[in-house]
């Protein structure tokens, strides 16, 4: 009969403490630059119900304090990556995106894309663009 030999393997008592990870170390790694699409804020449009602060998976949402208490502020460019959760999900953009239905059914899309759509970027308060015209129209890199 064959015996082999039990491995000098090393325990968790043998390895000496390891270094100590900084937390909230994401903060210096801006993420924005991974967006291929871009969504602007239209103020005067937000009815302020904060979903879209919600629904961000990033965080890129900013809270600022107004007169009447805490209020959507602007998106973090630093890290918002554009996955375009917030126009899909914005009350008031599907308003707008419900009622150019009612009138053309044969509209195809969701909140997200009809930005461009006639009618529909007058009233949204979530627009979604390209890289282009984010630069050009809106002056965000
Ligand atoms: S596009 Fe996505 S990552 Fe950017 S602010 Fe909206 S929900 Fe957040
Ligand atoms: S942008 Fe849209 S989802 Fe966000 S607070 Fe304004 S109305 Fe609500």
């Amino acid at each position: 009969m064959t015996t082999t030999k039990k491995p000098d393997l090393k325990v968790w008592k043998d390895i000496p403490l390891g270094g100590v990870v900084e937390s909230g170390t994401s903060e210096h790694f801006h993420t924005g630059g991974w967006r291929s699409k871009v969504p602007v804020w239209q103020k005067q449009n937000c009815i302020q119900c904060m979903t879209c602060w919600a629904f961000c998976p990033d965080n890129a949402i900013k809270v600022v304090d107004g007169a009447k208490g805490k209020e959507r502020g602007e998106f973090d460019y630093d890290f918002c990556k554009g996955c375009g959760i917030c126009p899909e999900e914005c009350p008031q953009n599907n308003k707008i995106f419900k009622e150019l239905k009612a009138k053309d059914a044969n509209l195809k899309g969701s909140p997200s894309t009809f930005t461009g759509t006639p009618g529909f970027n007058e009233k949204a308060a979530i627009l979604f663009v390209g890289l282009k015209e984010a630069k050009d129209k809106f002056n965000i890199k």
